[in-house]
């Protein structure tokens, strides 16, 4: 065994950054955070290359003395905290005295500062923890700092970067946190020189809402204000229908600091209980006032996990505020009943007077079956009978299922899970002979989404495009949909776009081309499948029916579920005594 050494200051300082700095998002936080605390009333960050070239603060704060700006580039440096008691009245952003001297240590950085009541300031800079000397330095009041290279002496944690347009959605959500918890500072984000947000101050945070999550989330929020002895709650939540397939819209501010909270954001989704199909999530912003000694904020290094002292109670407070609220809206009705099931219809009922979409997917060559009374015959006919009356019996139940009278038996059709599959198996073939045919959109739907949604999207723009989703860079969140698979129809194209932004965000790694394209098929065809509720024409019946024999595997829909249930003739003679 090697003896025991104190470690280096350069080590130490590397270490320390682990913690900190996992990537140019971080930056960004602590950067302006650093500003806020300062008192700014505008902050500009620019960054090149998603931040790993380039990030760039500038803000009109108090500035630091020219003395002072060594200490700042040194750990456990801090103006915010004196004595070991302070930690318990934590009252700005910053108090550890890392986060600088952690970027030192692992990027070249260089500070100009002037506080506004001295002539001049002074600028210093520093590469890997090296310091160079203080110059007096002649810009406008407040602190201006460039961080280059990140992670240029440390090649191994440079290699954990993802590409450009992924680590910018990480810098455009730290930014959207920043700037959602101080709707009162004007903030603008520039990446390569482009602006990406442009955001006045402002008294309401209804405005910031709306320009970081688009006017359909923002017409749909219900405010919430609530109180509980010292604990203040107030904020927005969404409608359910504007639910996600993950929680990245459900927002948690304590004290103007965003925090990540289990337990809450459990409080917020049991508001939603009956609202929101499980697995999806609410759209919440948040914010917690409490006295600074009533939670302890120093257990995480990027603070963004925090220790209450009455967990149980604050629980209480959102999940009571947020019940209440939704109750209010009345939205009451269906916290009790799903109305999905509508009165059984009679069979052969006049149904929808256009054709689905679905019903325009030309049917590949092939010998179809027909299933006449009962009788399992091979037709050259067309599967669509669309002028006359299907032969076949079948019916529709609860606007769900499809009764059908087969040589074998009884068979119940689960319509959703059977188009479902039939969908993915064309689509599965097409994709894979390359002939999907795709509906470009005569004028591109615009489709809003999260900076970080964007990137995510647009990073996968080659695999989305071999779906036969079309997506193009609008800029500032927004992604333009220029074409989608002729096979889905009409179905809201928008909304199979959304639930494919959702399933991207949802993964944690790049998943392999492979998976991806599985993920997405099943997607798809579950988003462009005629759902349980749908009343279905005759003729719609009968050419899904039809579709059966198309598939390669109709017993099951993707995502498992069985897609029908045959109840044997020999089985219902015997249960009612026949034989
Ligand atoms: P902390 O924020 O925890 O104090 P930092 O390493 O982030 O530690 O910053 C060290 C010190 O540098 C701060 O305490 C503050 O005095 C000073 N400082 C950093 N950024 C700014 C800024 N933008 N304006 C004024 N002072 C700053
Ligand atoms: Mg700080």
């Amino acid at each position: 065994m090697p003896r025991i050494q104190q470690l280096p200051e350069s080590v130490i300082t590397k270490i320390a950054a682990g913690e900190v700095i996992e990537r140019p998002a971080s930056v960004v936080k602590e950067l302006v955070e650093n500003s806020i605390d300062a008192g700014a009333r505008r902050i500009d960050v620019s960054v090149d290359q998603g931040g790993t070239d380039l990030i760039r603060v500038v803000d009109d704060g108090s500035g630091i003395a020219p003395d002072d700006l060594p200490l700042a580039l040194a750990s456990h440096a801090t103006s915010k905290l004196i004595s070991a008691d302070d930690l318990f009245h934590i009252a700005s952003l910053g108090f550890r005295g890392e986060a600088l001297a952690s970027i030192g240590g692992v990027a070249q950085v260089s500070i100009q500062s002037r506080q506004p009541d001295q002539l001049v300031g002074a600028e210093l800079s520093c590469q890997g923890s090296e310091l160079g000397s203080v110059r007096p330095w002649n810009g406008s009041p407040g602190t201006r700092i460039e961080v280059r290279h990140l992670f240029y002496n440390t090649p191994v944690r440079r290699k954990f970067l993802r590409a450009i347009p992924t680590e910018m959605g990480h810098v455009c959500e730290a930014f959207t946190r920043l700037a959602l918890a101080q709707p009162d500072v004007h903030m603008t984000l520039k990446h390569g020189g482009k602006d990406v947000y442009e955001v006045p101050a402002t008294a309401q945070l209804l405005d910031r809402l709306r320009l970081f999550f688009g006017k359909e989330i923002h017409d749909k929020l219900y405010g919430v204000e609530a109180e509980a002895g010292p604990a203040r709650l107030h904020g927005f939540v969404a409608d359910p229908s504007c639910e996600r397939g993950n929680a990245k819209l459900q927002y948690l501010f304590l004290n103007g600091r965003w925090i990540r909270d289990r337990s809450l954001g459990h409080a917020l989704q049991e508001a939603y209980r009956g609202l929101l199909m499980t697995g999806r999530y609410a759209v919440a912003f948040l914010f917690l006032e409490l006295p600074p000694d009533l939670v302890d904020v120093n257990v995480h290094p990027t603070k963004m996990e925090v220790r209450f002292r009455d967990g149980q109670g604050l629980y209480s407070l959102v999940f009571n505020a947020i019940r209440l609220r939704l109750n209010q809206a009345n939205l009451t009705p269906r916290l009790q009943a799903p109305s999905t099931l509508g009165p059984p219809r009679a069979p052969f009922a006049a149904g929808l007077p256009v054709p689905p979409t679905w019903l325009q997917e030309p049917i590949p060559a092939y010998t179809p079956t027909q299933v006449v009374g009962g009788v399992t015959q091979p037709s050259n006919a067309p599967p669509m009978l669309l002028d006359e009356t299907p032969s076949f019996k079948a019916i529709q139940l609860y606007n769900a299922y499809l009764v059908l009278e087969t040589a074998e038996g009884m068979l119940v059709i689960d319509q959703h899970a059977l188009h479902e599959r039939i969908l993915f198996e064309q689509l599965k073939r097409r994709v894979r002979a390359g002939d999907l045919e795709t509906q470009a959109l005569l004028i591109p739907e615009p489709v809003e989404l999260t900076a970080e949604q964007a990137a995510r999207t647009l990073e996968q723009r080659d695999a989305l495009a071999q779906l036969g989703l079309g997506v193009e860079d609008f800029g500032g969140g927004t992604v333009l949909l220029t074409s989608y698979p002729a096979l889905l129809g009409k179905r809201a194209p928008q909304t199979i776009l959304k639930a494919v932004v959702d399933h991207l965000a949802s993964k944690e790694r790049v998943p392999t081309r492979e998976q991806l394209f599985s993920d997405l098929l099943s997607l798809m065809a579950c988003h462009g499948a005629v759902r349980s509720g749908d009343a279905l024409t005759p003729e719609e019946i009968a050419a899904l029916v039809a579709q059966r024999d198309l598939a390669d595997d109709t017993h099951h829909c993707p995502h498992g579920r069985p897609t029908s249930l045959l109840f044997s003739r020999h089985d219902l003679d015997r249960q009612f005594r026949r034989v």
